[in-house]
């Protein structure tokens, strides 16, 4: 935990970066962003996914690789950075779907037949850089992971979160869902709570599904 504000801190994010950043997306990174959240709570997420959703890719502004080197062809390792960047002010329920939203998109391209033709053309750029769709050993790794579900999850939202024409809340919307989570850390870690926290949020879903393109969550009007 450290005392600087983190919802002034991320608000400052989504203003600046977030504002600027496309990423070879035809939406803002923070357009993006808002909208994956807006999906997760229009799927019923709880709070600490919706939260997830919502900064699943600050990665690419707070990691030491940018996600402009990212897209020109050197690994930013997003998931990774973002979530040790939230982990000063969020539980694993936030942190560990942020770490592990590549890792789901390596392992939906490996088991579930349509998904990688439905990517994003930036999606199936980057997802070359990130070392493509995961071996059957990594699949059963993946599978096994607690966070798995959770993860899924936040890879569809993210998914389907590029609709230039959407119109979702704004970041303030999710001011106090941000502050309630990091309060709630707070006092977890000033009890004591390890790590690891509480198990994830019972899965919605089976991990992999086919019919991607239907069964996705979508926004009004996309
Ligand atoms: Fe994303």
């Amino acid at each position: 935990m450290t005392t600087a504000d983190p919802v002034r801190v991320i608000a400052d994010l989504f203003a600046a970066e977030g504002a600027r950043e496309y990423l070879g997306e035809p939406v803002t990174q923070a357009e993006h962003m808002l909208q994956a959240a807006a999906l997760a709570e229009a799927a019923g997420a709880g709070q600490e996914l919706t939260a997830a959703a919502l900064l699943h890719d600050l990665g690419h502004f707070t990691g030491p690789v940018s996600g402009h080197e990212l897209m020109e062809g050197r690994d930013n390792r997003h998931g990774e950075a973002g979530a040790a960047w939230l982990a000063r002010w969020f539980g694993p329920g936030v942190t560990e779907p942020v770490r592990l939203h590549v890792a789901a998109k390596r392992y939906l391209c490996a088991v579930e037949p349509g998904y990688l033709a439905a990517l994003s053309p930036a999606s199936a750029y980057t997802l070359r850089i990130q070392g493509g769709p995961m071996s059957r050993a990594e699949t059963a790794v993946f599978e096994g992971n607690p966070w798995c579900t959770a993860a899924l999850r936040v890879r569809r939202w993210d998914d389907a979160a590029k609709d230039p024409a959407a119109t979702v809340p704004a970041f303030g919307y999710y001011r106090p869902l941000l502050r309630q989570l990091a309060l709630q850390r707070a006092r977890e870690l000033a009890r004591g709570a390890g790590p690891g926290g509480r198990p994830p949020e019972p899965p919605a879903h089976p991990p992999a599904r086919r019919g991607h393109a239907s069964g996705a969550p979508r926004l009004a009007g996309e």
